[in-house]
């Protein structure tokens, strides 16, 4: 374990959690488990007029069911709760005070009209800078006590240098450097007592040692302050890596507007957690520009923050939906058979028969092949958990036949079948294969009967197997029905 790599993932509860937000997550859990640091959840609720119900909640499900672990977080603890920030009001307080004490932060009166109206007044004039006035600088103290005394309650604000550069080197946009006297003095403490997300990121990131801060790109405007901040405070400031930002196919912000946003959609919709993982994963980082298909033990060993991309990720659906399919084709028997009992637990298929573990693990092998999303297995294996199949007689003839034929071949697969000491998918094919030979008939039109009879669907998974997981009783029971719909056709008027 290396002590010194911490890293945090800073949800704000604001929502239902984006994918654009996992991907940050994911990138940070991936290099702190690569370098055996620390990973660490920490809740932003500082915006309480924003605040969602359940929403960090649902943040951490969607995050566990992801695949990430964290060491340190709001619900685990650790040696430096609390984790959210609407908890930590006395330490953002101290640490205003020092700037304050220091000279390098203020109280600030104004009230929001007048504020509104020097931004108008700045914009008329096409000022270069738009911002606060540093009205309230040079206030005494008595002046500052007569505004409280008539109950205003002021913000306090961190006072921005009037010249020279803050500079960063952005391990993923490398050197940043920005012009000190653009910037205003921004607001630190809210007057409710709140921190501002400036103020709150920069004194936990440090009080909670946090080496690296992984965040979207959309906060890089926020640098200048951060570093004077840090600068200000007296800290070493983390190293950062901007994420690349994530675009709709469109090229415009994903957002709901484009389907599934939230990570939660994608599990209804049959998605694997580690495809999900992976397809992320991918979403402004490579390996090596071709690998695609990477476990979570893969990722976690190929990650590094320095192969993280400039360039916007486009989100691509179809690509997604690939992937997953991968991941479903190299699932073990029992992983995949697990991830069906799931989803099937979570959203229950229209069945007879309501499927258990068991099941889920008999049929888990049979359609792996076929499988998309998970989605795609019921409607496959739907006759395997039918007390009583559909069949339609029409649909049992196959191209070239006619009822009269279909009826002798059905009943020679029946008793043939009946014969078999071994009900396995290899003894039904050495056995079905040459009886179609015998009785003058393609493979394809004996089988294509017997799927109809024994499944009622015109799509199955491969017959042989569907016949071994059916086991002798239902699949000879369903052949003699079949047989007697196909008579019973028969005899009736057309
Ligand atoms: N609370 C911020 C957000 O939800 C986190 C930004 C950061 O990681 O510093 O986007």
């Amino acid at each position: 374990m290396n002590a010194q790599i911490r890293l945090r993932f800073a949800p704000s509860p604001t929502g239902n959690p984006h994918i654009g937000n996992v991907r940050t997550a994911i990138f940070a859990w991936l290099f702190a488990r690569k370098r055996g640091g620390s990973f660490l959840i920490r809740v932003e609720d500082t915006d309480q007029s924003r605040r969602t119900e359940g929403a960090v909640e649902a943040m951490l499900d969607s995050l566990r069911w992801v695949g990430i672990d964290w060491d340190e977080g709001p619900d685990v603890g650790g040696p430096l709760a609390p984790y959210t920030q609407s908890e930590r009001l006395d330490l953002y307080r101290s640490e205003t005070r020092r700037l304050i004490d220091s000279g390098r932060a203020y109280p600030c009166f104004c009230s929001p009209e007048r504020l509104a109206d020097v931004r108008r007044a700045q914009q008329m004039r096409g000022d270069e800078t738009i911002g606060y006035d540093r009205h309230c600088l040079d206030m005494t103290r008595a002046q500052q006590d007569a505004c409280r005394a008539r109950g205003v309650q002021p913000v306090v604000r961190f006072r921005m240098p009037d010249e020279g550069v803050s500079v960063m080197e952005d391990i993923v946009f490398g050197h940043l450097e920005f012009e000190n006297r653009l910037y205003d003095d921004f607001v630190a403490l809210k007057s409710d007592g709140f921190p501002t997300y400036h103020l709150a990121s920069v004194v936990d990131d440090h009080h909670m040692g946090i080496s690296h801060v992984t965040r979207a790109k959309e906060w890089m405007p926020s640098v200048p302050r951060h570093v004077q901040l840090y600068a200000a405070l007296g800290w070493d400031m983390p190293a950062f890596a901007h994420l690349p930002v994530i675009l709709a196919p469109d090229r415009s912000k994903l957002s709901k507007r484009h389907g599934a946003a939230s990570v939660m959609d994608y599990r209804d919709m049959g998605v694997l957690p580690e495809a999900l993982m992976n397809y992320l994963s991918l979403l402004g980082w490579s390996l090596d520009g071709k690998t695609e298909i990477l476990t979570p033990e893969e990722l976690i060993a190929a990650f590094d923050l320095d192969r993280v991309s400039r360039s916007d990720a486009v989100f691509d659906f179809d690509k997604l939906m690939w992937l997953n399919g991968q991941h479903l084709r190299r699932s073990s028997d029992t992983r995949l058979a697990r991830a069906i009992d799931k989803f099937w637990k979570d959203a229950p298929p229209q069945f007879d028969v309501t499927p258990d573990a068991r099941a889920a693990a008999r049929i888990a092998p049979l359609v792996r092949n076929r499988l998309k999303t998970l989605q795609d297995a019921a409607p496959l294996v739907k006759f395997f958990f039918s007390e009583d199949l559909h069949v339609d007689a029409e649909q049992l003839v196959q191209r070239g036949m006619d009822a009269e034929r279909t009826t002798a071949l059905l009943q020679s697969a029946h008793d043939a079948l009946a014969q078999l000491d071994t009900f396995d998918a290899e003894s039904i094919e050495s056995l079905l294969r040459p009886l179609a030979a015998d009785l003058g008939v393609k493979v394809g039109q004996l089988l294509g009967s017997l799927r109809v009879a024994t499944t009622a669907q015109k799509v199955s998974p491969p017959m042989f197997e569907s016949l071994e997981a059916l086991g002798p009783e239902r699949t000879l029971e369903s052949i003699r029905k079949a047989i007697a719909k196909l008579s019973s056709a028969a005899g009736s008027p057309k």
